[in-house]
């Protein structure tokens, strides 16, 4: 059985998430989506929030696990009995950090491998920091985010708005 993480912050879930969630739970038997509670990071939704929208958004997809978590990624995989760890290459950009990240967890933990993803073309521009920009401005997500995760960020920036 192999069971794999995809870590990340979430902060909104986008559809380059999803599609990266879709493609690799093809690939695995079990799909751990680890999402990071990391209040330095200062995110948008908290860990439930974020949570919350994942769950719904992978309601449909039966070997998706959402489970939160803080502190060494690798000692979450080893805690969910994970032999793989998956993340998403966009652009080249993504790459430096994203290579020594992978050495660094195989350094700590080498049972544990690094798998990379390419993003689909019609993502790669995608973040959720470009996401939260438009929605701060009033922009339409929906073609970036699922109606769930909309519906949030335009709550969240009336909140802010409001004080
Ligand atoms: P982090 O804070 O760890 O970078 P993110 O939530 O931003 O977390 O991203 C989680 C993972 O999803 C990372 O591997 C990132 O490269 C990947 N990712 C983010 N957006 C996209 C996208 N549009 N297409 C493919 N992968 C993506």
């Amino acid at each position: 059985m192999l069971r794999a993480i995809y870590p990340g912050s979430f902060d909104p879930v986008t559809y380059g998430h999803l599609d990266i969630m879709e493609r690799s739970s093809k690939i695995v038997d079990e799909l751990v989506v680890g999402v990071l509670n990391n209040n330095a990071k200062m995110p948008l939704f908290s860990v439930e929030e974020r949570v919350k929208m994942l769950k719904e958004v992978t309601a449909e997809f039966d070997n998706i696990l959402i489970v939160p978590f803080n502190g060494l990624l690798v000692d979450f995989a080893k805690k969910m009995e994970a032999e793989l760890i998956i993340r998403g290459l966009r652009a080249i950009t993504d790459f430096e950090y994203e290579l020594q990240m992978s050495q660094t967890n195989h350094k700590l933990c080498p049972g544990v491998e690094t798998m990379f993803l390419t993003t689909s073309i019609e993502y790669s521009y995608l973040s959720s920091t470009t996401v939260k920009e438009i929605a701060a401005f009033g922009g339409d997500t929906s073609q970036f985010v699922p109606e769930v995760v909309r519906k949030g960020l335009k709550e969240k920036m009336k909140v802010k708005r409001s004080v």
